[in-house]
């Protein structure tokens, strides 16, 4: 069964190497990949000593044990990882608040925490007395949640800069089991300076000793390599006697791990109604500046969250140097700050550095003169964006690709919001069902 795997991300790398460890001949799995180097959005990059993740600080954590211990067991084992203890704050004007946001109300400033404190229980009493089903529209579940002070105070500005879109465009769907939720009584305390906490299910996650996030997928990829044609991209898809010509190249099965967003323009001859709905999907990019630093110290912190307009157009700062020894050199330190844009829009001009670091340096995360340089990289699919058409787009793309036999796989392979463990796991599932399906026909 000659299968072609599109994408050598995460999830393409192991699904080939679940296949065949599963019994699938080696020769028979070919990875096709644009880059000159495998990874995808789990790749890193080393400038003058410094290591940083292209795609934003990744960590990993997993509640799927097994998936967890196979990534490890991959990249070196046990003690190719060091275990960190989360430490994430938010930075609100010049205060360190805890997260979650709403289990740190006791470290903002007394009328900030009065308006906080009143609308998350004027929301959770008015949930209590009209039992109201979570609002579609994001802007106003957050009020129904949290209500009007944290929403004024934090999840409005930080998630307007993470979104790029008015609130109201975005469908609350995406928030359940992600955004955190707070008993009443853990807010009560928090906000009177006893400390609760929230989030606990990941409050220590693991990272690479050597080499940044991309050990992981190197250790992946390393027995795959040979399957991997790099700097390949896949430029069309066209329907064969009984499988798919990729590149002009027959084989008898394809999953795609490549955006939703970007088939139409591969695939040849799609119908207008499929292509349609692909083209409509909304995403975010990314772009990622490494800052090295040079000092030796860095607060013991994991990453921090910045919500306000003042301290610039970077969302969230990773305290990249604190996840492993060697990503700084000795001495030096390194912080790598997140920027978002609508997807298929221009990345933000030269200017972007400047507003970076006075954004920093106005909230007091670092001072101009410790930066040594900057570095950048700029990955076009990096967050799906749950609109309000996301659903229909969506289920309108994946059944008319099961009805080709392309099969979709990954983050934006399926567009979904999947971090690198849930993408192990759901290469795991698919590799199961070829190779019962191979063992069958
Ligand atoms: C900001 C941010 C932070 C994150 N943090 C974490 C975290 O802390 N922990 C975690 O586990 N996960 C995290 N994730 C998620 C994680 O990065 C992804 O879930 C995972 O890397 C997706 O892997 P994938 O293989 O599905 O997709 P990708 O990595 O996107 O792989 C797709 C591959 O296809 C290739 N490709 C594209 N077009 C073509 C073409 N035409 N022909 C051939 N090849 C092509 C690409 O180059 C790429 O290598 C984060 C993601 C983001 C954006």
């Amino acid at each position: 069964m000659k299968t072609a795997i599109l994408g050598a991300g995460i999830s393409g790398l192991a699904l080939a190497r679940f296949l065949i460890e599963g019994g699938l001949a080696k020769g028979d799995v070919s990875l096709f990949e644009a880059a000159p180097a495998i990874g995808g959005l789990c790749a890193s990059k080393t400038v003058d000593g410094f290591t940083y993740d292209v795609t934003g600080g990744h960590i990993l954590y997993s509640k799927d044990l097994a998936a967890m211990n196979w990534i490890k067991a991959c990249a070196g084992g046990e003690r190719a990882f060091v275990k960190r203890n989360r430490n994430t704050k938010i930075r609100f004007a010049d205060r360190w608040v805890h997260y979650p946001f709403e289990n740190g109300l006791g470290d903002l400033p007394q009328q900030a925490n009065f308006d906080c404190l009143k609308g998350y229980v004027t929301a959770w009493h008015r949930r209590q007395v009209d039992g109201s089903a979570a609002p579609a529209a994001f802007d106003a579940w957050v009020r129904w949640r949290f209500g009007e002070g944290i929403a004024r105070h934090f999840m409005d500005p930080y998630n307007e800069k993470v979104w790029k879109r008015p609130l109201a465009q975005l469908s609350s769907d995406w928030v359940a089991g992600r955004v955190p939720d707070a008993p009443v009584d853990d807010v009560l305390r928090s906000s009177i300076g006893i400390r609760t906490e929230g989030y606990t299910h990941q409050a220590s996650f693991f990272y690479p000793s050597h080499g940044g996030f991309q050990a992981i997928t190197d250790g992946i990829g390393a027995s795959v390599l040979e399957r991997v044609r790099l700097s390949t991209p896949v430029r069309d898809l066209v329907r064969g006697a009984s499988g798919w010509r990729v590149n002009g190249e027959e084989f008898d099965r394809v999953v795609s791990t490549l955006a939703l967003t970007d088939l139409p323009g591969i695939v040849k001859h799609m119908p207008r109604a499929p292509a349609e709905a692909m083209a409509a999907l909304e995403y975010n990019s990314i772009t990622c500046l490494l800052v090295a630093l040079d000092r030796a110290e860095h607060p013991d912190l994991s990453w921090i969250y910045l919500p306000h307009a003042e301290q610039g157009p970077t969302n969230r700062v990773t305290y990249m140097s604190n996840y492993a020894p060697g990503l700084a050199p000795v001495g030096k330190s390194s912080l790598l700050c997140e920027v978002t844009h609508p997807g298929g829009q221009p990345y933000p001009g030269a200017e972007l550095e400047r507003e970076v670091i006075e954004g920093l340096e106005a909230a007091g995360v670092l001072q101009a003169r410790e930066v040594l340089f900057t570095d950048r990289t700029s990955t076009r699919h990096a967050y799906v964006v749950f609109d309000h058409g996301y659903g229909a787009r969506r289920r309108t793309a994946l059944e008319w690709l099961e009805t080709v036999e392309i099969t979709p796989l990954g983050r934006f392979g399926r567009f979904e919001y999947d971090n690198s463990d849930q993408c192990v796991i759901k290469a795991r599932e698919l590799a199961g069902r070829l190779l019962a399906q191979a063992r069958a026909g």
